[in-house]
């Protein structure tokens, strides 16, 4: 059984699903969750329910966590030290992979980025390669592996474990390179696209980016974010921050509704690892359709509405 140690992200004192599934991902080994400067005692029971053994409360002898993110990767790293952990994993969402960096630096070891699944006793990890055309298994060849999960690649599933507290002061120096003075929330409730468990994208067909309205109603109803092509996003339809793809974000959600995209291979790049894949198009030859898990020939403004008011 492999000591592992899971980097938990919280928001608003509570587990981010993404944490869970990066959880399972180590399931059957002793789970460590790190939580980094936050209280324990709000996220224990959740944690415990999905296998961690143990709930280490990080924190640096003297500075500020959540102003040095090298402060932190130093102390994860005094942290692996400590509790002899043979791995650590995190999600590869905006914070997993600005830590994970830093900590792989800081320790000296090989970091594997967006897996899809791991391996922590064999010391492996998938990843998918040459946009999404390829798998790779990478075996990593160093005392702990380092590993990012993409978000929603792994599905939580729980595991009860003790989940005991344990309080853990490290005792490092903030090398202070990067000082964070102020994080300003965008202007937007809605959810983050990355890290979506279910995810609406428009493409070229929505024709007006007012007509992302019609998806986003649809969004609303099922707690999925907006996405958009980059046709889409070419056209000025959406900001770019919204396009999934190659050049855009990649993505990993339990169901991915594509609403007038046709199924360009750069697309798919970002989105191929969706478990299920829904797919609105009028052209029933459009390239998406052999690629999708459950198709519609239609009009998007006539079937998305309708799905609307179904749902
Ligand atoms: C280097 C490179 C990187 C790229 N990166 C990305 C990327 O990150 N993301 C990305 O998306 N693309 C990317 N592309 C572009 C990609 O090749 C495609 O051009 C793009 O994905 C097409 O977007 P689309 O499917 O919205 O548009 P189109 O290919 O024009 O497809 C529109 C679809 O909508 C259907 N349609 C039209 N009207 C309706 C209607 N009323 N109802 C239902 N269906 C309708 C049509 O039948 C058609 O299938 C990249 C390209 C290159 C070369």
């Amino acid at each position: 059984m492999a000591k592992t140690g899971i980097l938990i992200e919280t928001e608003n004192d509570a587990v981010k699903d993404t944490s869970l599934g990066v959880m399972t991902a180590a399931a059957g080994q002793e789970i460590v969750a790190l939580v980094l400067d936050a209280d324990p005692s709000a996220v224990k029971e959740k944690l415990a329910e999905y296998g961690a053994a143990s709930v280490v409360a990080v924190k640096a002898a003297s500075g500020d966590l959540s102003a040095s993110p090298d402060l932190a990767a130093e102390c994860l790293a005094a942290a692996v030290k400590e509790y002899g952990l043979t791995a650590l994993l995190g999600t590869a969402s905006a914070v997993g992979k600005d830590l994970f960096g830093r900590l792989a630096a800081t320790m000296d070891l090989p970091l594997v980025s967006d897996c899809v699944a791991v391996d922590v006793e064999a010391k492996t990890a998938k990843k998918s390669h040459f946009s999404g055309k390829t798998f790779a298994t990478l075996k990593v060849n160093a005392d702990v592996l380092l590993a990012t999960v993409r978000p929603n690649a792994i599905e939580a599933v729980a595991a009860p474990a003790g989940g005991e507290i344990v309080e853990f002061s490290a005792d490092v120096a903030d090398p202070g390179l990067v000082v964070i003075k102020e994080v300003k929330k965008g202007d937007s409730d809605k959810v983050d696209l990355t890290e979506a468990p279910v995810i609406v994208t428009g493409g070229r067909a929505i024709k007006a980016a007012e007509n992302y309205k019609m998806l986003e109603d649809c969004a609303a109803k099922i707690g999925a974010a907006v996405g958009a092509s980059r046709a889409a996003v070419d056209a000025g339809y959406a900001p770019h921050s919204m396009q999934v793809g190659q050049t855009g974000k990649t993505v990993s959600p339990k169901l991915y509704i594509a609403c007038g995209v046709s199924g360009a291979v750069q697309h798919f790049a970002g989105m191929k690892t969706s478990k299920v894949i829904v797919a609105i198009n009028e052209d029933k030859d459009a390239p998406i359709f052999a690629k999708c898990d459950y198709g519609i020939v239609g009009d998007i403004f006539d079937v998305v509405p309708a799905l609307t008011e179904k749902l």
